[in-house]
């Protein structure tokens, strides 16, 4: 599927729509999720056209691939959430329930996250 140039976050690192930034790289920019679901609720993006996962972890680059994770971790040491702990989760297509198709990467943490997934109905 092609990239939509449209999508939310496209216009954001466009600087057509602002952002509450915390963090930038040269392939990354990380910022306060809109409608957080935790006390810190960050995204954490590629600069880069990317889709999800799947097109970044087989077209991005190494330097991309290097620069996006450690702005990850780096970003997660700037909230604070180190040391009492933090999840990270990526969407991806229907199943995963993504929203927004530029992949983005959520740090939670702030609190107690409970367990990983909440058991469904098969
Ligand atoms: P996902 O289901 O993984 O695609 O999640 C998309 C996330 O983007 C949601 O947590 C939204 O609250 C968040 N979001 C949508 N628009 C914005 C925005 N303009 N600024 C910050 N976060 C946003």
């Amino acid at each position: 599927m092609a990239y939509d140039d449209d999508n939310i976050f496209a216009k954001i690192l466009r600087d057509e729509i602002p952002c509450d930034k915390v963090h930038e790289t040269e392939h990354a920019l990380a910022f306060r999720d809109i409608n957080p679901q935790t006390p810190v609720h960050v995204l954490v993006i590629p600069r880069g056209r990317y889709e999800s996962m799947d097109d970044f972890s087989t077209g991005a680059s190494d330097a991309e691939i290097a620069d996006f994770i450690r702005a990850v971790g780096e970003v997660a040491r700037m909230m604070g959430v180190v040391d009492d702990g933090y999840r990270i989760l990526a969407n991806h297509g229907r199943d995963g329930h993504q929203e927004v198709p530029h992949l983005h990467i959520h740090i939670f943490g702030g609190k107690n996250l409970g367990r990983m997934i909440k058991p469904v109905d098969k």
